[in-house]
């Protein structure tokens, strides 16, 4: 999997599906370079920064986190530089610090609820030893939203309750007119069984027709336009009334 372009300051790695890797996104500052997930494991991480550095793209100063699910924080303890994430998603990250990974408690787990099949399943082939898996929560911790300057070029992190999870944020590029969603748009399979909650799937594309933007990043695809990702949710939204 190549590191893909999608323009001169915006890169990002493509999803694999196999172990549920998620899209790393990357955004290059003339100051700072700013990632986006920090992936599963440290090998995701690796390989990750082989594919910067092959493009001569210098290492993230930054790696801004989209939500506490295993894929796309597994990662945290071997980046580079600091680390960001939402309150809710620390609160959380601190939580999953102390789970222990036997395969007795990886099954009492999901028999309690606290975890779920695909990324039991998902753990497994990622982790051939799981002593390997380590969580941290982020270096910094932030409420509601925060700017950040890269130098040139700008991020908005913003904090939503989103369908996916209650503690989703969203990383907004606005000179580049582009929108890292992480999983937001999905569905909801810790709380929801795998489904949209009518209610907050209309706030997120009501959201999503507020924000300015052209190419919208999600987590386990290729990128879409506005249009393309909107209306999909609508369609979504429909097969729900
Ligand atoms: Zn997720």
């Amino acid at each position: 999997m190549k590191l893909k372009k999608i323009s001169d300051r915006i890169y990002y790695l493509p999803n694999e599906e196999e172990n549920d890797r998620p899209v790393l996104g990357y955004i290059k500052g003339d100051k700072y370079s700013l990632a986006i997930d920090a992936g599963n494991s440290s090998k995701h991480v690796e390989k990750f920064y082989s594919e910067l550095n092959n493009l001569d793209l210098k290492l993230p100063d930054y790696t801004v986190i989209t939500h506490w699910h295993w894929d796309h924080t597994f990662g945290m303890h071997s980046v580079e530089g600091k680390t960001i994430a939402g309150k809710t998603t620390n609160d959380k990250l601190k939580e999953v610090a102390t789970w222990q990974w036997s395969d007795e408690d990886m099954k009492n787990r999901l028999e309690a609820g606290e975890d779920i099949e695909m990324c039991d399943r998902c753990i497994k082939v990622e982790y051939s030893n799981r002593q390997e898996i380590k969580v941290i929560p982020a270096d910094i911790e932030f409420n509601g939203s925060l700017k950040i300057d890269l130098g040139g070029i700008h991020c908005e992190l913003i904090q939503v309750e989103a369908p996916h999870s209650e503690d989703s944020v969203l990383i907004c590029v606005p000179e580049e007119k582009t929108l890292f969603v992480g999983d937001a748009n999905c569905e909801d399979f810790y709380n929801n069984n795998g489904n949209y909650d009518k209610d907050k799937l209309e706030s997120f594309i009501a959201l999503m027709r507020k924000i300015h933007f052209d190419t919208y990043v999600w987590g386990h695809d290729e990128p879409q336009t506005k249009d393309e990702a909107i209306t999909y949710l609508v369609d979504q939204l429909e097969m729900l009334k």
